[in-house]
This record gives structure tokens, C-alpha cells and sequence, in this order.
């Protein structure tokens, strides 16, 4: 982090943003905040460069046509890989979570190329589409409660051998694999299927992503009880049968 200001940058808001996950931005900022930390936040679209000095970026879902060519945008830009190897941050939800595999079936029902950011690709899946609410273990070494959230793709999403699962479901799809795990991550860069915003239901996430950017280990505490509230509402909501 440079100069005490938190840099978040928000990816493509005029391609990715479906299901209000623009409400993530909105979270780590607001977190970052009530840290004490100074946040400048960055909205850039598709038709501009993607800075290479951001310490979190954040990518949400889309329709088919919106994530091929922002696929395709960032792909051609190239910064986001700089990004990384600079030690950013990347969260991504849904489309945007395809779009750091290694490729996707896009809606012209091609194999088009990702990131490759995440050892993760995508095809599209020929059953029923992967709808509802969703609940989650996530995985062990993270160390934060259970993950709820929506998720609406039709995409089935295969790990590689260096991806982790982000977590495993106790209800819902997640990548759809049948294998219960949902989303991937590596060490800076976590995809998910999770809209809700996901970061408004598991505020410990963008939290996560705080003490990364920071480095450090623990971060005063806030007062959660609108979030627990609402995680209450959306967990109890999974359990219903559909
Ligand atoms: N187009 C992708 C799919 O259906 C992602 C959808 C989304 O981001 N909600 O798999």
C-alpha cells in the first residue's frame, strides 16, 4: 500500500456489475474507513486503462456478451497481470470469476481465452441453469465463517491443481461441478459465483482482503449487527426447500 491510502479499483462497472455487486466496492471501502484507513477508489471502464498500482480489484458478474468483451478488453490491456505480480488483490464474482480462468464458452458458443490468473475453466453447462441462494464451508485455512449468497450462471466452472476451492456448499452449486466445491482462489486473486453483494453477506471476506493489502494479522473490530442480521436472514433463506 503506498502513501497510507488504500487504492480500490472497480473493473469494468459499465460491462460487470449485475446483482448489485457493485455494493462490494462499497463494503471495502466503507470497512477500510471505519479502519481509520484513507481510501481513494477508482471506477474504470471498459475504454480505459486498468491502473497497475491498485491494492484490491474488484470484478463483478455480467451477462454473456458484456463478459466476452470484457474479457477480451482486459485481455488486450494486460495490467491486471502486472497488477498481480505486484502483490494486488483481485475479487471477482461470477463472470468476472470466469474471466480469470483459462477460458470460457462465450455467447457466440466459443471457447474464448481468460486471464489465466486463476487455474480454473469454464464451459457452459447443458442442465438447468444454477439459481438460488446458496450456503458454504469456506475453506479451512481462510478461517472465516460459512458463505451465503446468490448465484445465478449457467457456467460449470473445473479447478486445476493449483486453485484452491473457495469453499464447499452445503446448499446450492456453486461451480457447478458436482464435486460441491464453489469458487477458487490463490493466494491474492478469489473468484466466486456469489452475488448478494457477497461482500455485504460475508463482511469477514472483504476483511480478509484488508489484512492482505495491509499486512497485517488483525483489524479492530466494527459493529456487524446489520451484517449478521442479514447473513441470519440470507442462511435461514438457503434452507428453505426451492
Ligand atoms: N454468463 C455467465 C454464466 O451464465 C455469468 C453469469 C453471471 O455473471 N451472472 O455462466
Amino acid at each position: 500500500m503506498s502513501d497510507n491510502s488504500l487504492r480500490v479499483v472497480w473493473v469494468y462497472p459499465d460491462l460487470l456489475s449485475t446483482y448489485g455487486d457493485q455494493g462490494n466496492v462499497l463494503v471495502v471501502e466503507r470497512r477500510a474507513r471505519q479502519r481509520g484507513l484513507d481510501v481513494a477508489r477508482l471506477d474504470v471502464r471498459s475504454d480505459q486503462p486498468i491502473p497497475t498500482s491498485g491494492d484490491i480489484y474488484l470484478i463483478g458478474g455480467g451477462e454473456d456478451r458484456p463478459q466476452r468483451l470484457a474479457a477480451e478488453r482486459l485481455l488486450r490491456d494486460g495490467h491486471l497481470f502486472q497488477a498481480v505480480n505486484n502483490g494486488a488483490i483481485v475479487f471477482a464474482v461470477c463472470a468476472g470469476y470466469q474471466i480469470l480462468g483459462h477460458e470460457f464458452v462465450n455467447d457466440l458458443g466459443q471457447r474464448q481465452p481468460g486471464l489465466g490468473l486463476l487455474d480454473v475453466t469454464t464451459v457452459r453447462g447443458t442442465g438447468e441453469r444454477c439459481v438460488g441462494d446458496v450456503l458454504a464451508d469456506i475453506d479451512a485455512p481462510l478461517g472465516l465463517p460459512a458463505l451465503t449468497g446468490f448465484e445465478n450462471h449457467q457456467g460449470i466452472t473445473h479447478l486445476g491443481p493449483t486453485a484452491r476451492p473457495l469453499a464447499r456448499v452445503r446448499f446450492g452449486k456453486g461451480n457447478g461441478t458436482g464435486d460441491g466445491t464453489e469458487g477458487a482462489y490463490n493466494d491474492t486473486v478469489f473468484g466466486t459465483y456469489m452475488h448478494g453483494p457477497v461482500l455485504a453477506r460475508n463482511p469477514q471476506i472483504a476483511d480478509l482482503m484488508l489484512k492482505l493489502a495491509l499486512d497485517v494479522n488483525a483489524l479492530p473490530p466494527t459493529d456487524d449487527r446489520w451484517y449478521e442480521a442479514l447473513r441470519t436472514e440470507r442462511i435461514a433463506a438457503a434452507q428453505q426447500p426451492a
